[in-house]
């Protein structure tokens, strides 16, 4: 049988990975998803197993030690990471997967599953990604800080991803992303 596609979206907290995920699920149906772990705590109407599996810090370390993690990072403040298993069984049962990560998440995938494609959405500038960040309304002015700071070293990495979006057009970049993804399949 012939095993799925591996698609890594990364980019910039704020720049719309996760707008764009949502979308893509309604309009290509066979795409499964990875829930990743984390220990950031659940926002209003998050849901645990869906959303993310909301961990503590003990319970991520021990996961990590014991090789359950196909990635993981640190950013801002908290830890995430993909666990391996779901990833590799639908890999094998030939469904494509889409993970949803930060820059160093990806890279790490990358040099583990050479194969797997990697899509860097980039904002259309850093004022709107300034902009999408405080709307969202979620974080401290002090968090929105630390994830521009960290955006503006992430966006230097954009040329080492497989591909590279603009998110200036939700709809767009959700039919560039369905283009990228269907073209892993000729
Ligand atoms: P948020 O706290 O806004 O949900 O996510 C913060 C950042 O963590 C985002 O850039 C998101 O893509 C990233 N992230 C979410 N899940 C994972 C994961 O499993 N691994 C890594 N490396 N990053 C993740």
């Amino acid at each position: 049988m012939r095993k799925g596609s591996l698609i890594v979206l990364s980019g910039p907290s704020g720049v719309g990975k996760g707008t764009i995920y949502a979308g893509l699920l309604k309009i290509m149906p066979d795409l499964t998803v990875s829930v990743s772990a984390t220990t950031r705590a659940p926002r209003p109407g998050e849901i645990h197993g869906k959303h993310y599996y909301f961990i503590t810090r003990d319970e991520f370390n021990k996961m990590k030690d014991n090789g359950e993690f196909l990635e993981w990072a640190q950013t801002v403040g908290n830890c995430y990471a993909t666990p391996k298993a779901p990833v590799m069984e639908k890999l094998a049962s030939g469904y494509d997967v889409l993970l949803e990560i930060d820059v160093k998440g990806a890279k790490q995938v990358k040099k583990a599953y050479p194969e797997c494609k990697t899509i860097f959405v980039l904002p259309p500038s850093r004022e709107e990604l300034a902009r999408r960040l405080r709307g969202r309304g979620t974080e401290s002015e002090e968090q929105i800080s630390a994830r521009l700071a960290l955006a503006t070293s992430e966006l230097e990495e954009s040329g080492s991803f497989d591909y590279e979006i603009i998110n200036s057009d939700i709809d767009k970049a959700i039919a560039d992303v369905k283009e990228i993804i269907e073209k892993t399949k000729e």
